[in-house]
């Protein structure tokens, strides 16, 4: 067996100046991917006395390399620079392609599973062992180690307070968003990355608990190929994984490249990348459901006018949550409405501009009264018969495409309605709704013009910031990637942990989610490491 390379120093987040071309590391556990779901799982491990490395096709950007500059961050933090699409065009999908993954960029909204996901995924998908009183001593740790906590009131901006305000006239249920932050400044900056370290991301709480435990992380490094010996035995074996270290100014393969050799490897590619590793594996063939049942929460958008200044961009996105309409409702089988939360925006002013509609002096009238543009969003639980599905394209390149089913055009257009009502509620003299269309109401009596709206691409300007399945959990090889225990199918030492193992759509915001997730996928790695 080779000698392994060693590293000029321990305990830090290496880049792409620090490898040497055809280098070999060793470890027990490789864990691809850097978000909730890789630093949660390699922290665990590190708990258990495990060595751990842990791979990131992204670059390193600590606080003291972030600028507070949206389009510089953007290039930086997100995947595809932020200009990621579905198949049509329609939906923006944002990820992380950064140490920390999204957790950098996210709101820092942290719920806990809701009640009813976790007994259809119990009930329906025969998921086991991720129950109630297997995930509630998760919750528990990762709250502390993240301090989650209600929003107080300090920390409602405007707009947050006209959302409350509207929810108490309208006798709409809401709440206070419990969030992951400790010492906030309020600067409204936390889609560019936090400035003062005090969302309790990933970079500063599992990686760095993970590294002071003897991790090694390695940034700017994407995993490109699993290793791995056919020895025909029943479960198959990956030997490790073979990585391209990437120029990271030019976002590709530098053509160099180095190998891990490890015990077990974990994937935590995120939701949008996972399913897309295994396909790239060629792991279509024995795994039929590789990159079905994708969700994403698509989230539709509406802007609104007051009469005073909102500034929608100071102190955090969202300290008041609407959960009235989060569950659908039906009459007699019929689709009455609901199925989404909704929540005020917030968006920096170049990304404001982008997803306001119109050209010329139109754009121009809302672009003059920039400050005094609230809004809300709603992120829709998606139908778990209308799932959309990750592929491979002919010439390799990823594809997201999710198709609106009858009964997704239906609740997309109910959570823009219930916006509209909300937003004129909240005091607004003028509601548009994101998206080509540009359809604008004065008063809440021009409602009825949205019974035309189009649901469909370009005519919307929607966000997926939430990527679920691809590799759904489950127990029939035919209908699922991986086991209860995380394991891939088929394989002995193969584990997935991140959001592609949900069977369907989290409904609220996942990260804790794929956190508690995280903590279950460690203790099987345990065991399975402890044979
Ligand atoms: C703008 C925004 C706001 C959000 N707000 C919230 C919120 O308030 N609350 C909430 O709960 N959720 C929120 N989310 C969602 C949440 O951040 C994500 O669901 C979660 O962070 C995903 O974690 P993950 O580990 O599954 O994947 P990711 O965070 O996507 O991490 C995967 C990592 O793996 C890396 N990777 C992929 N493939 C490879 C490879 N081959 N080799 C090496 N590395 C690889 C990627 O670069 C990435 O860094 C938000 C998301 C966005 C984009
Ligand atoms: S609002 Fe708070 S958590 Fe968000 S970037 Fe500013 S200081 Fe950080």
């Amino acid at each position: 067996m080779r000698q392994e390379t060693k590293m000029k120093m321990d305990n830090k987040i290496y880049e792409e100046q620090d490898y040497e071309n055809g280098a070999l590391y060793k470890t027990q556990v490789c864990v691809i991917g850097t978000g909730c779901g890789g630093a949660t799982v390699a922290k665990r491990l590190t708990d258990f006395g495990f060595d751990v490395i842990l791979l990131e096709q992204g670059g390193y950007y600590p606080a003291t390399k972030m600028d507070q500059n949206e389009l510089n961050m953007a290039g930086k933090l997100f995947g595809a620079r932020g200009l990621a699409t579905g198949h049509d065009g329609g939906n923006v999908l944002m990820y992380g392609n950064n140490v920390g993954g999204a957790s950098v960029h996210y709101w820092a909204d942290s719920y806990r599973t809701p009640s009813e996901k976790i007994r259809s995924w119990e009930q329906e998908f025969g998921v086991k062992g991720h129950g109630v009183a297997a995930l509630n001593p998760a919750f528990d740790a990762i709250e502390k180690s993240l301090n989650v906590h209600r929003a107080e009131d300090e920390f409602f901006n405007p707009m947050n307070e006209k959302v409350r305000g509207a929810c108490a006239t309208l006798g709409w249920h809401g709440h206070r968003v419990p969030q992951a932050r400790k010492f906030c400044q309020k600067s409204g900056h936390c889609m560019q990355g936090c400035l003062y370290d005090a969302k309790q991301s990933q970079i500063v709480t599992h990686i760095p608990s993970a590294l002071k435990q003897g991790a090694r992380l390695f940034s700017d490094a994407r995993a490109a190929q699993l290793i791995y010996s056919d020895t025909k035995e029943l479960a198959r074996k990956a030997n490790g994984v073979s990585v391209e270290i990437m120029d990271r100014a030019r976002n590709r393969p530098s053509g160099k490249k180095f190998k891990i050799a490890a015990d077990v490897v974990v994937l935590a590619g995120g939701g949008f990348n996972s399913s897309f590793f295994l396909m790239q594996q060629g792991f279509k063939k024995d795994l039929p459901a590789l990159g079905k049942y994708f969700s994403m929460n698509p989230s539709t958008m509406v802007h609104s006018l007051f009469e005073e200044e909102i500034i929608q961009w100071r102190n955090i996105p969202a300290a008041w949550g609407v959960d009235e309409y989060r569950l659908r409702r039906f009459n007699k089988n019929q689709y009455v409405e609901g199925g989404y939360l909704l929540m005020p925006n917030q968006l920096q002013p170049a990304s404001l501009a982008a997803t306001i509609p119109g050209f010329g002096s139109d754009h121009r009238t809302w672009m003059d009264d920039l400050s005094k543009v609230g809004g809300t969003i709603a992120w829709m639980d998606d139908v778990e018969s209308e799932l959309g599905e990750i592929r491979i394209k002919s010439n390799g390149a990823r594809e997201v495409y999710y198709p609106y089913g009858e009964l997704t055009k239906k609740v997309l257009k109910d959570g823009i309605k219930k916006q509209v009502i909300l937003n004129f509620e909240a005091g607004a003299k003028k509601v548009l709704v994101a998206g080509l269309q540009g359809v604008s109401l004065n008063t809440i009596d021009e409602i009825q013009k949205l019974d035309d709206l189009n649901i469909e691409a370009g005519g919307l300007s929607m966000a997926s910031p939430h990527p679920g399945g691809g590799c759904r959990m489950g127990e029939d090889p035919n209908l699922s990637v991986v086991n209860s225990d995380h394991q891939v199918h088929g394989w002995d030492n193969l584990f997935v942990s991140d959001s592609s193992v949900f069977p369907s759509s989290s409904s609220l915001d996942p990260s804790l989610t794929i956190m508690a997730f995280s903590y279950i996928a460690a203790d099987r790695i345990k065991e399975r490491l402890s044979v």
